[in-house]
């Protein structure tokens, strides 16, 4: 445990996969920590370890070495991936109370809590029909709400609009973006996307190429924060942009 502001702190985390001949080191020497209530994004080439970073923070998979502490006794996380990954046999409100279901805290409070959600983001009209009537932007909401449901400490997004249009990802950027900072959450959230890790985030780690070691940190800091889309049109945006481009010195 630690006694101060950082919810999470990750010290010289490993992770080696073996496969039938070698070893593939995925992640090497990764140290940070995360202050509660920031917004922090990931990036890094394709491959890199990103997703395997968050699976090992969720506990889905195992380290191979290293430290991670989370500053809080019985720690809630919520994770949620590209694909909405909502189950098409229920309605939309049984899949936002799955989480709750699953963990046996569906109580009358927290059913209400998810009513709320679907009501500030327009999905009380839906709340019994099918994933397969909801545009992909309405289900990742969904997905999002079912993911804030169990009222998690963090959020580890992997790459939440990759599956969207240009369009859809930037609006639905937005609507995120007010919906975890209104709930107050820390997010850990994995893109290859630049504008979207600028946009949106207080600190932007920057990976190397496989194996994922850190190689670059921002603290990305606009004169004026406005949401995410207001801030891709600040000076201070294309800085940054061009800074982590160079960063992840990209070959076609
Ligand atoms: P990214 O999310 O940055 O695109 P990943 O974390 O998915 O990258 O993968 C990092 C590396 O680890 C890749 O080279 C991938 O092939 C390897 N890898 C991921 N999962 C496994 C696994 N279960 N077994 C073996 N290798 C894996």
């Amino acid at each position: 445990m630690t006694s101060n502001n950082n919810i999470l702190e990750i010290t010289h985390l490993e992770k080696n996969y073996q496969d039938t001949i070698d070893e593939i080191k995925a992640i090497e020497d990764f140290s940070f920590k995360v202050e509660k209530g920031k917004f922090i994004s990931i990036v890094g080439p394709s491959g890199c370890g990103k997703s395997t970073l968050l699976s090992i923070l969720a506990k889905l998979e195992d380290k191979s070495s290293g430290e991670i502490t989370f500053n809080k006794d019985n720690i809630v996380l919520g994770y949620m991936l590209q694909k909405d990954s909502l189950f098409p046999w229920l309605t939309i409100l049984d899949n936002c109370l799955l989480g709750l279901e699953i963990k046996g805290i569906k109580t009358e409070e927290n059913i209400s809590y998810v009513n709320h959600l679907l009501d500030s983001y327009g999905l009380t009209e839906f709340k019994d029909k099918y994933p397969s009537s909801l545009s992909g932007g309405m289900r990742q909401r969904v997905a999002l709400i079912r993911t804030l449901a169990i009222h998690p400490d963090i959020l580890l997004l992997d790459e939440p609009f990759s599956a969207l249009d240009a369009m859809t990802r930037v609006a639905l950027a937005d609507d995120l973006y007010k919906m975890i900072k209104k709930e107050g959450k820390t997010v850990l959230m994995v893109t290859h996307d630049i504008a979207e890790a600028v946009s949106l985030s207080d600190i932007v780690i920057v990976l190397t190429k496989r194996p994922a070691k850190i190689k670059t940190i921002y603290e990305i800091e606009f004169e004026d924060r406005k949401t995410p889309f207001e801030n891709r049109s600040k000076k201070e945006f294309n800085i940054y942009y061009e800074k982590i481009w160079r960063d992840l010195d990209v070959h076609i």
